[in-house]
């Protein structure tokens, strides 16, 4: 590998001062924060290339999170779909089991740096809670994560995971109780809490600079693919260097920018995000923000979202509690605009095939969020030559996802001792129980 401490964060293209990517993104906040906004500003424009900062940051990937992950042949499956070579980037082999690790080790840093003892966060499935507890743990930072209360019955392992890093879990009441609702809170905590807090925003969304700064700490998985693909593609006997397609999921999009962004100057690499589909995209009940939503402000930036007529947000729907936001990070909105990365969707059963597929074939359990992106890799891969390849962002892994997955395949699954031959649909995760 080479020295990625010595690649610039800010070394491809960048939005503009005040954040935009064209007509998206900027910074829509209230005045109480505009001081907190400038501040984090200020100190990410200090330190983003900082050789102190960034040796310190790849120390912590390689020897806290064990960077680099590595690119996998897919061998089998490529085969079987008898087109294009298929490779995985396992972010699943990460500490904390995803990508999003990654995000918040920047953070943290920056943090520290601004000396803030007190660091907040909002959940969702509880992935980017468990990363942030992690972190905090790692630096002695107080930790407080705001998780809608319906996501804190469905996910209480997340929840009992954080509790064990030492993270206090606030359930949010609001609103439909979920991941909006636990944004505001955490919102409101800060506009609260501004001198001593710092906002660590778990995607590329909110106002700016966090849509490129978590794109930025991201980056690094499309970096060492940059240099582990034709080394790849050497041992397979494949002609050229870089992949002919790269694809990841897309919920708020940091996975899919971290992989995205330095392949970006790669024209032949043809971009792909796959958003889900839910029931079919035509059903209502999807997620997908960039190719059913129109844009609006969200969270502090202009972007693609899921609204109605009166601008009001409306419910989202996924499999994969990941991928389940009304909107999407801005340089997404961008980079669909001027055509160089393009959108598809994969439905909640594509995606919960591609997962089994995956278990049984190549023996890697991916989460559903990632079953999205594999399940339309394989999909693509057959319409394609077998010396051709497309590289997958494999997310994170799927243990999280197995109450889900056996809940939806009726099968039996262990559950603690405490629930014997009870149901505890939204107690636990939704599992049925061995009896
Ligand atoms: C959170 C999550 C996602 C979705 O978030 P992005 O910001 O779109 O990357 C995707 N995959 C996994 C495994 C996640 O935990």
């Amino acid at each position: 590998m080479p020295n990625l401490q010595r690649i610039p964060m800010s070394s491809y293209q960048q939005p503009d001062a005040s954040g935009h990517f064209g007509p998206y993104g900027g910074s829509f906040v209230s005045e109480t924060l505009t001081h907190a906004i400038q501040e984090l500003r200020e100190a990410y424009a200090r330190y983003q290339n900082d050789p102190e900062f960034l040796a310190e940051f790849h120390y912590e990937l390689k020897h806290f999170v064990g960077r680099p992950s590595p690119i996998y042949h897919a061998a089998r499956t490529s085969r079987e779909m008898g087109g294009a070579q298929i490779y995985l980037k396992r972010e699943d082999l990460n500490h904390t089991g995803a990508h999003k690790i990654n995000n918040v080790i920047g953070q943290a840093m920056l943090a520290k740096r601004m000396g803030k003892p007190r660091v907040i966060a909002e959940t969702g499935a509880g992935q980017h809670g468990v990363a942030t507890a992690t972190i905090c743990a790692r630096y002695g930072l107080e930790c407080v994560v705001y998780m809608g209360a319906e996501d804190v019955k469905r996910q209480s392992p997340n929840v009992y995971r954080m509790k064990l890093l030492g993270a206090t879990v606030v359930p949010v009441e609001s609103g439909s109780k979920t991941l909006k609702d636990a944004l505001n809170d955490a919102m409101r905590d800060w506009v609260a809490n501004v001198d001593n807090t710092f906002y660590i925003i778990g995607t590329v969304a909110g106002p700016h600079p966090y849509p490129m700064m978590v794109r930025d700490f991201q980056s690094v998985i499309g970096k060492e693919c940059i240099e582990q693909m034709p080394a790849m593609l050497t041992e397979q006997k494949v002609l050229g260097g870089q992949p002919d397609a790269v694809i990841a999921c897309v919920g708020g999009g940091s996975n899919a920018m971290g992989i995205f962004h330095p392949y970006i100057p790669f024209e032949k690499t043809r971009l792909i995000g796959v958003e889900a589909a839910g029931e079919g995209l035509e059903s209502g009940k999807h997620s997908a923000s960039l190719q059913k939503g129109s844009a609006g402000v969200l969270h502090g930036n202009r972007t693609f979202i899921l609204q109605d007529d009166n601008g009001q947000i409306t419910e989202t729907h996924s499999i994969s509690a990941g991928l389940d936001y009304p909107g999407v990070g801005p340089e997404h909105a961008w980079l669909q605009e001027i055509g160089r990365a393009e959108y598809v969707g994969i439905t909640d059963k594509e995606a919960l095939d591609a997962f089994h597929y995956l278990c049984r074939t190549e023996g890697i359990i991916p989460a559903l969020e990632s079953s999205h992106a594999v399940a339309y890799a394989m999909k693509l891969a057959k319409t394609m030559r077998p010396d051709q390849s497309i590289l997958v962002n494999l997310s994170g892994r799927g243990d999280k996802d197995i109450g889900t997955v056996a809940d939806l395949s009726g099968a039996d699954f262990y559950c603690r001792p405490s629930c014997q031959g009870q149901s505890v649909k939204g107690g636990e995760q939704p599992i049925k129980v061995v009896k």
